[in-house]
């Protein structure tokens, strides 16, 4: 069962107008929300997030963040398996006609979806992912979680023919982030991660790192970083709600470092999953 603007309904009976402000514009904001046992994982942040990122695009919140939470653990209720995706995103909705600027007296579309949480496999964990490089040619205002994904789509799919698991993208010589993900990088003992401005998404992952490498003491920057300096890393780490914390051990058919899962990857996974274990348990 999905939820669609005040209703719960089976995929199949979900309509939405083919005047969708998302669908002819990208005129919208997502999240995705990890679901483990029914628990979802940092709600309030994303729900925070996605009021700024519904702020940043002047589309009013249709509902608090109190209701925001009620309605994601309803539609989690009302799923047959226990660890989910909830895909959730508000679109400007749809008028009349097709026009660029915002419509007058337009209700949002509201769609909360979910799926089955797919997280890396113990292989992958283990062995770590491989990666490519591209330019970023995304536009400037990568801290909105916006539906307008044609950058992400193309990336991705060359990703994937490239059979590796994610594209980092570099701006002017400097690393931005992931096609769908942040990217940390480990030099002499150092985490280094560029900063969250226009740029890259504000990961809700990103944050927890931040979190746990100053609870446990691990030295971590944040400041810009080089193409060179990624490409000379000891260890990568791609980070998302659904991929964790999951190394990078082939850039661009390189070795990143020894070409391994490096020690601070495997520590920082050990503490995402203490944290979550922590978290779930209540
Ligand atoms: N950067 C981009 C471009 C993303 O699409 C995502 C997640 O999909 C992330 C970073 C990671 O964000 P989060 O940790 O909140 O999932």
């Amino acid at each position: 069962m999905l939820y669609l603007n005040g209703q719960f309904l089976r995929p199949e009976d979900a309509k939405i107008s083919a005047l969708d402000r998302g669908c002819l514009f990208g005129d919208g904001v997502y999240e995705v929300i990890p679901v483990y046992s029914r628990q979802p994982f940092r709600l309030a942040e994303h729900v925070h997030r996605l009021d700024a990122s519904l702020a940043s695009i002047a589309l009013p919140n249709p509902h608090s963040a109190a209701e925001w939470m009620e309605l994601v653990q309803a539609v989690i209720a009302r799923q047959d398996y226990d660890d989910q995706s909830v895909y959730l995103h508000v679109t400007r909705g749809s008028a009349s006609e097709r026009d660029f600027p915002f419509p007058q007296d337009v209700e949002p579309t509201v769609l909360i979806n979910p799926a089955p949480l797919v997280t890396p496999s113990h292989e992958q964990k283990a062995r770590g992912v491989r990666a490519i490089s591209h330019a970023d040619f995304r536009w400037l205002r990568c801290d909105i979680k916006s539906l307008n994904l044609l950058p992400t789509v193309l990336l991705r799919e060359a990703a994937k023919r490239a059979g590796c698991a994610e594209c980092l993208m570099f701006r002017d010589g400097w690393l931005s982030e992931g096609a769908a993900s942040n990217i940390f990088v480990v030099k002499d003992g150092v985490i280094a991660v560029p900063p969250k401005d226009h740029l890259i998404l504000p990961g809700i992952t990103y944050d927890l790192v931040l979190e746990l490498a100053k609870q446990h003491g691990l030295p971590l920057e944040v400041r810009r970083i080089s193409e060179a300096e990624t490409r000379a890393a000891d260890e990568l780490w791609m980070t998302s709600s659904t991929k964790e914390i999951l190394a990078i051990v082939e850039l661009d058919g390189q070795p990143v470092g020894k070409g391994q899962v490096g020690p601070l990857a495997q520590r920082m996974d050990a503490h995402y999953q203490e944290f979550k274990q922590t978290v779930m348990r209540g």
